[in-house]
């Protein structure tokens, strides 16, 4: 069994129900959910849009490997509406990023874990710190904590939810 840790990110419709539901479904396809954060409002980040995001981490185990777990977040993301724009940053349903994958560390043209950018986003940071505060980061070998303590992303993220 794996311990594989996900941010999952939203701004349109209703954006607590689509988190609540890409987490059930997560249940079901990918493993047994061992804990989730508190839910984070953050304002868009590289775009403008109306609307803020809702930020929350989720942690399950899992005997899937991380391929085939892409597959399975990327069919609910489907499945809650998500509409791909051909810019990277657009407005969306839910996007379901996986961070870490027990400490491993996979490099393919699919699949990026860590995730590059956990250590630059305060938004990935804030909700992990709830659930893995000293988690070591497999590739920066620096704690959740220490990450965030030196991370230049000072962009407010407000607890909208415990
Ligand atoms: P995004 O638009 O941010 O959801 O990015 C989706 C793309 O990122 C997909 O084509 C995935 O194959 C790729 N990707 C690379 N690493 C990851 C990861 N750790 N979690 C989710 N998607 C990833």
């Amino acid at each position: 069994m794996a311990r594989v840790y996900f941010l999952l990110g939203g701004n349109l419709d209703d954006r607590e129900k689509i988190l609540s539901e890409a987490i059930s479904k997560m249940k079901l396809e990918v493993g047994e959910l061992i804990r989730v954060s508190s839910i984070y409002e953050t304002e868009p980040w590289g775009f403008e849009h109306e609307s803020n995001f809702l930020n929350q981490v989720v942690v399950l185990e899992s005997k899937l490997s991380a391929a085939k777990i892409l597959d399975r977040t990327q069919q609910i993301e489907k499945d809650l509406g998500r509409v791909r724009k051909n810019n990277q940053y657009s407005e969306r349903t839910i996007d379901i990023d996986i961070l870490f994958y027990d400490n491993l560390v996979i490099s393919t043209d699919r699949l990026m874990i860590p995730h590059p950018r956990i250590q630059e986003r305060a938004f990935a940071l804030v909700p992990l710190l709830d659930v893995a505060s000293d988690l070591i980061h497999p590739v920066e070998m620096r704690s959740i904590k220490e990450l965030y303590a030196n991370c230049p992303d000072r962009m407010d993220v407000k607890k909208f939810k415990q």
